[in-house]
Formats: C-alpha cells, structure tokens, sequence
C-alpha cells in the first residue's frame, strides 16, 4: 500500500483509545511528521504488528498507566528508508531473565492458571516473524514495576514521481519529545 503513514499510525492509535480509556490509561501517539507525506509501505503487516504491540502495553499497563507511541523517520544517503517506532508503557515490566523468551511462541511470564492476563503467547511470536518478513527490526528493554519499550523499525520506500522526483521532503520534520507534551 502506498499512503500517508502519519494518518495511518494515528488511526491505529485511535482504534486503542477506548479500551485505554476505560483502563484509566493515557494512550498517545507523537508520529507527527509535521507534514504529509506518502510512503509505499506492508500496511497489513503494519497493523498487525503495532496492533499486537499496542494491545500487550495497554493489556499489561494497569490504571493510572501511561502508553506513548512515538515514530520518526530514519534517513540513509538522502532518503527516508525506515520509520522507526517506539512504544513505551508503564506497565509492569519483565525480568531480564525473561525478557530473552517473550518472542517465542507460546511464551507467557505467567502461564499459571490463574494469572491475571488473557492471551496465549503468541502475539510477540508473530510480531517477531512479520517484522523480520519485512526486513525491520524489533528490541525490546525493560524495567520491572517501570515499564517496557519495544523499538521498532519498519521499511518505508519513499513515493516517486514518474519524473524520478522523490515527493517526499521530511525536512520540516522535527522530533517531539515525550517531555514536551502537553
Ligand atoms: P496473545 O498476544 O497471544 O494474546 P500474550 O499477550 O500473553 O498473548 P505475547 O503478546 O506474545 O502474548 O507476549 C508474550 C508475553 O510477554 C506476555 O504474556 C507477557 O508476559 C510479556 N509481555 C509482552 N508485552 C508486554 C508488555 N508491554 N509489558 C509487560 N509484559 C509484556
Ligand atoms: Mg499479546
């Protein structure tokens, strides 16, 4: 799919906004790029992945909780080749000693019967593989009782004009900080 991705990140956001809400949860997203512009990029590879991460941050981010998606692109020789994601929550975190294993499938940090969470593990197992099909990458780091942050980047190929002119001029770009929000 060709589009803007800008809108299209928002409108997967926005999709999240209820179920934070009736969390008590602060979903945001700053994938401002200030201007639109359009990208060739998997958009049905893009929803799963962003959808199964959003769905884990607000799923394992209790009341109170925090949840920002933030995006910019990442330029190489001229040209914007990858947007680069990341999802940070506030949420309940993961020991190091698990953190290696949340890609695999089937992996849950409580698969006990009477844990707190639904799902079956294999949302991150999917993630992982769609991301690498892509040729992105994905890294995750967290903090115990702090919170998580998965970063996340994502091919984009920058729109042409039959002229070979590229439409895309991400120079009014400018990167908001998480702090800097209202
Ligand atoms: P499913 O996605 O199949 O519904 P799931 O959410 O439990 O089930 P994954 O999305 O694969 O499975 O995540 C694997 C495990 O990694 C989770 O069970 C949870 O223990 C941990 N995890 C994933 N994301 C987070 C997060 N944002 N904060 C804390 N723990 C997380
Ligand atoms: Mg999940």
């Amino acid at each position: 799919m060709q589009g803007d991705v800008t809108e299209f990140v928002h409108q997967m956001v926005a999709v999240f906004q209820r179920s934070a809400e009736q969390k008590g949860i602060r979903l945001r997203s700053t994938i401002d790029f200030s201007s639109r512009h359009e990208y060739a990029f998997d958009a049905d590879k893009w929803e799963k992945i962003l959808t199964n991460l959003l769905a884990n941050a607000i799923k394992f981010t209790s009341e109170g909780g925090q949840v920002t998606l933030m995006g910019r692109p990442v330029w190489l020789s001229g040209e914007v080749t990858h947007i680069a994601f990341q999802l940070v929550d506030t949420g309940i975190g993961i020991a190091p000693e698990q953190l290696p294993h949340v890609f695999d499938r089937f992996y849950q940090v409580d698969n006990s019967s009477t844990r707190a969470y639904e799902g079956t593990g294999i949302g991150l197992a999917l993630v992982n593989e769609l991301v690498s099909l892509l040729g992105g990458t994905i890294q995750v780091e967290s903090t115990v009782g702090v919170g998580t942050t998965f970063h996340l980047r994502l091919p984009v190929e920058s729109v042409t004009t039959t002229t070979g002119q590229s439409l895309t001029n991400w120079s009014a770009f400018e990167p908001m900080a998480v702090e800097s929000l209202p």
